[in-house]
């Protein structure tokens, strides 16, 4: 009997902990032929090695035993991303850069100074998906001041690890139309891409 009591005493109770799904955060990258357009709001690329997985960006993992890209024989491909925001709204963006757009750009590989408030123009060229990209970055640079930013590690985390909210492919649809709404204003509009 004793024992029951010690043992209900020391039962692990825990409250749930609060569900916080964050949205995530669109991906921001030209259709074929197109241009798109976003100010930079994070000072320099973070890089990563990815491949291409059923229609889908996933990163590369060190221990390639384990990395479903390696595994599947799939190229490595550099990517770049930077925290982007486009006007008049404010819509943050994840800014996606390849290697030749990279490469062909001083002002990426931050041999012009800080990146945030600059202004970025990706073009693809062809009518390809998976055309070549040029990047150009504005010499002048806006005041950045209040600008609205967040982690691009840990927004990329979450899209290739975080939760799907539930009511995700009509709140992805809006903000698709937005987006495009939005890069309206300052490019062509662009593709949407949720990976
Ligand atoms: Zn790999």
């Amino acid at each position: 009997m004793n024992g029951d009591v010690q043992k209900k005493a020391a039962i692990d109770w825990k409250e749930p902990e609060e569900v916080v799904v964050l949205p995530r955060i669109p991906i921001l990258s030209p259709g074929p032929g197109g241009t798109v357009a976003a100010f930079i709001t994070s000072p320099k690329v973070l890089g990563v090695q990815t491949h291409w997985v059923g229609k889908r960006t996933r990163p590369h993992f060190r221990d390639t035993s384990s990395c479903e890209g390696c595994l599947l024989g799939n190229p490595m491909r550099w990517k770049g991303y930077l925290a982007g925001m486009v006007p008049p709204r404010g819509l943050m963006v994840l800014i996606e850069i390849t290697w030749e757009a990279y490469r062909g750009c001083l002002a990426l590989q931050g041999k012009c100074g800080d990146l945030v408030g600059r202004k970025i123009e990706l073009h693809r060229m062809g009518q390809a998906t998976n055309g070549k990209i040029v990047a150009k970055v504005s010499d002048e640079v806006a005041e950045a001041k209040n600008w609205p930013t967040f982690d691009v590690r840990e927004a990329l985390e979450r899209i290739w690890f975080g939760e799907r909210p539930k009511a995700s492919s009509e709140s992805r649809k809006k903000v698709k139309d937005l987006l495009t709404d939005l890069v309206d204003g300052i490019g062509q509009p662009g593709s949407f891409d949720d990976r």
